[in-house]
């Protein structure tokens, strides 16, 4: 399984949103205005952040369906956050990634 392949495969829809996201972003950065400028930093690390939380959840899926079996058989799962091999009965994420 070709986890860096996973990554790089960011849908179309997403690829096409993100540019036009930042186009209005640019245009609202073009007036210079330090608040506008700040929104334009927050709409970038917000896009940013849905980019890799789409991708992540996207990886989790694809490895589930295709390796499922295999995994169920040696007993482990992965997390749903960082996709570390965790075992079966520890849930779905990792001890690093418990949600609080
Ligand atoms: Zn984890």
């Amino acid at each position: 399984m070709n986890i860096p392949a996973y990554i790089s495969a960011i849908s179309e829809r997403l690829v096409g949103e993100l540019a036009f996201t930042l186009k209005i972003a640019d245009l609202i950065g073009n007036q210079k205005n330090s608040l506008q400028l700040k929104i334009q930093e927050r709409l970038r690390s917000e896009i940013h952040e849905r980019l890799r939380s789409e991708t992540r959840e996207k990886t989790y899926k694809k490895m589930m369906l295709a390796h499922r079996d295999a995994l169920t058989n040696l007993n482990i799962s992965l997390c749903k956050e960082c996709l570390y091999p965790i075992k079966l009965e520890e849930g779905e994420y990792c001890n690093r990634c418990q949600p609080e």
